[in-house]
C-alpha cells in the first residue's frame, strides 16, 4: 500500500502537495542497483566523474527558474531560493577541484627498510545514503551528494518530507546526464524511509536535528557503517566592550534572523559586556524594528514564514516559557498568522538566563536573547555552557583582540568580527563539536576525502624477502 505524505505550504498553511514515500522494497532495490553500477563509475578517472558533475551543473542551470519556483513554494523565500541554486553551481566547480587533487598521482614513499616502499589507492564507499533537512532543501540535499559522487560512490538521496516540491526537477536534471543517472537515485519519504536507507547503505551522511542524528548514529553503529552527522546548534555571539557596536548589532541581527532563523549556524544567544549591553540592545532593537515580513508579497521584506509547522510550536513554547520565567520582550514576540502562514518579527529578549529553554535548546527561529557578562572568563563560560558546538562569533575592536576569546570557544567554527562566515566560505575545513555532529569535515578538501578509504600497497623491491626468525630456521624465501 503506497504511503502518501501531505505537504503544507508555509505561506498558506494548507497542504497543497503530496509525495509517496518509497517503500522498503523500493529502497532495497535502489541500493542494489546503485551498488551494481558503482564499480564502473568508480573505475573511471576522476576527470570523467567531474565532467558528469559539471554536466549536471549545466542541467541545473537550464532548470534554474523551475527549481527556484519550487523552492520558493517549499520555503516561502524568494532570493534565498535563488541563492541556494546558485551556491550549488559554484560548489560543484569547487568540489571538482578537491576531487581532482584527492586523486593526484603520488610517488611511492620510503619506509625504514630501503627495499620497501608504500603507495596505495583510494577506495570509495560503494553506496552512500544522504538524508537532508528542510531549511535549505536543495543545497543541503547536494552538499554531501556531490563530493560523494566525485569520490566514486553511488548516492541514494532523500530530501526532507517538509520541503520536497523540488524533487521532480532535481530528478529531471539527473536524468539529463546519462552517466550520473545510474549512480544517483533520489527518493521521496520521511523518517521511516530514512531509517531503511541507513540499513542498506555503506555510509550515511545525515543533516538534521541532534535527536534524529543520535538515532541515525545508533542505526549506523548497528549496521557497522560510518555516519557523518551534521546536526543542530545554539550558536553564541560574544560582544566585548571594545567592539564596534553598530557593526556588531547589524551583523547579529542578520545572523539571528536571516531565513527566519532557520539556519543551523544562526546566532541564538548573545553575550554582551555589561558596560555596553544597554547601548548594544538599543541599537539592535532599533534595527530589528526596521525589518519587514515577506508578506503580503513574497518579494516584500526580509522575514519569510516559519516553514515547518512543528517549529512554530517550538518557538512559541520557548518564548512563553522565557517570559513566564522573567524574560522581557524588547521587540517582536508575537507569532502572527497572515494568509495562513506563521510569521515572527525579529524578537529581542533581555532578562534571560540559562534556566530557560530559549538559552539551552535550539530555537530555529528569529529570536535574539541577550545576556550581560562581567569579564572574558564569564563570557567564555556562558558561551560554552551548552550541549552544542557548531559555530560561534566574537566581536572586539580588532580581529587580533577577539582571537584569544575565539580560541577558548568549544565550537567547530568561530567568525571573528562577523557572523555565520562558515556558511559563506565552504573552503574552510571544520568539524562540528560536541552534540552538533560527528565525522570528518564536509567543508574544504576533506569533503571528498571522507568518502575514500585508503588501501595501502607495501611493495618489497628486488632485495627479496629477509629471514624473519632466528638463525638456523629456514627463511621464507628458502621455504618457497
Ligand atoms: P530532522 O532531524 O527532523 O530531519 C532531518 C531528515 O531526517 C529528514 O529528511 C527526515 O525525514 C529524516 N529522518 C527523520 N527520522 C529519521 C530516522 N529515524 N532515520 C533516518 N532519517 C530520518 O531535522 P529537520 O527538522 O528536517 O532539520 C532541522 C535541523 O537540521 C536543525 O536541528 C538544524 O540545526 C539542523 N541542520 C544542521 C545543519 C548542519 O550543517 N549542521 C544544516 C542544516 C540544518
Amino acid at each position: 500500500m503506497p504511503r502518501e505524505i501531505h505537504v503544507r505550504n508555509p505561506r498558506t498553511g494548507t497542504p497543497d502537495h503530496t509525495i509517496v514515500a518509497a517503500g522498503d522494497d523500493e529502497i532495497i532495490a535502489a541500493a542494489g542497483a546503485l551498488r551494481a553500477r558503482q564499480s564502473a563509475w568508480a573505475a573511471q578517472p576522476v576527470e570523467r566523474r567531474a565532467e558528469a558533475l559539471r554536466a549536471f551543473g549545466d542541467a541545473v542551470t537550464r532548470h534554474r527558474d523551475e527549481l527556484v519556483a519550487r523552492l520558493e513554494t517549499d520555503t516561502g523565500r524568494r532570493w534565498v531560493s535563488q541563492l541556494e541554486v546558485d551556491s550549488v553551481l559554484t560548489s560543484i566547480e569547487r568540489t571538482c577541484r578537491y576531487a581532482e587533487a584527492a586523486f593526484a598521482p603520488e610517488d611511492p614513499a620510503p619506509t625504514a627498510d630501503p627495499d620497501v616502499h608504500v603507495t596505495g589507492d583510494l577506495v570509495p564507499y560503494p553506496v552512500v545514503a544522504v538524508i537532508s533537512p528542510w531549511n535549505f532543501p536543495f543545497q543541503l540535499a547536494l552538499i554531501d551528494a556531490v563530493p560523494a559522487l566525485l569520490a566514486g560512490s553511488a548516492v541514494l538521496l532523500k530530501p526532507s518530507e517538509v520541503t520536497p516540491r523540488f524533487i521532480p526537477v532535481l530528478r529531471a536534471c539527473v536524468a539529463e546526464v546519462e552517466e550520473l543517472a545510474g549512480v544517483l537515485t533520489v527518493v521521496e519519504g520521511d523518517g521511516a524511509t530514512g531509517a531503511t536507507m541507513v540499513a542498506v547503505a555503506d555510509a550515511v551522511c545525515f543533516t538534521g536535528s541532534v535527536r534524529t542524528g543520535r538515532a541515525v548514529g545508533r542505526a549506523a553503529a548497528e549496521h557497522f557503517i560510518p555516519a557523518f552527522l551534521e546536526l543542530g546548534g545554539k550558536d553564541p555571539a560574544i560582544v566585548t566592550a571594545s567592539a564596534d557596536l553598530d557593526a556588531a548589532s547589524s551583523a547579529i541581527l542578520w545572523g539571528s534572523t536571516i531565513n527566519s532563523g532557520h539556519s543551523c549556524m544562526s546566532i541564538e544567544r548573545v553575550y554582551v559586556d555589561r558596560a555596553v549591553v544597554e547601548e548594544f540592545t538599543e541599537a539592535l532593537v532599533a534595527k530589528a524594528e526596521q525589518v519587514e515580513l515577506a508578506y503580503p508579497d513574497i518579494g516584500d521584506g526580509q522575514i519569510g514564514p516559519i516553514i515547518s509547522d512543528a517549529q512554530v510550536d517550538v518557538i512559541r513554547e520557548q518564548l512563553e516559557e522565557a517570559v513566564a520565567k522573567g524574560a522581557v520582550i524588547r521587540t517582536g514576540g508575537t507569532i502572527q498568522y497572515l494568509g495562513g502562514g506563521a510569521y515572527l518579527r525579529p524578537t529581542v529578549l533581555t532578562g534571560v538566563d540559562h534556566s530557560m529553554r530559549v538559552m539551552r535548546e535550539e530555537t530555529f527561529g528569529p529570536i535574539i536573547p541577550i545576556m550581560p557578562f562581567d569579564g572574558e572568563d564569564e563570557a567564555v563560560t556562558l558561551a560554552n555552557d551548552t550541549e552544542f558546538g557548531l559555530s560561534a562569533a566574537v566581536f572586539a575592536a580588532t580581529a587580533e583582540q577577539a582571537a584569544p576569546v575565539a580560541h577558548r570557544l568549544e565550537a567547530g567554527a568561530v567568525s571573528v568580527n562577523d557572523v555565520c562566515l562558515t556558511g559563506m566560505f565552504p573552503e574552510a575545513e571544520k568539524n562540528s563539536f560536541k552534540s552538533s555532529g560527528l565525522g570528518a569535515s564536509r567543508m574544504g578538501p576533506p569533503s571528498v576525502r571522507r568518502f575514500l578509504r585508503r588501501r595501502a600497497l607495501l611493495m618489497r623491491g628486488s632485495a627479496g624477502i629477509r629471514p624473519w626468525y632466528y638463525d638456523g630456521t629456514p627463511t621464507q624465501t628458502e621455504e618457497r
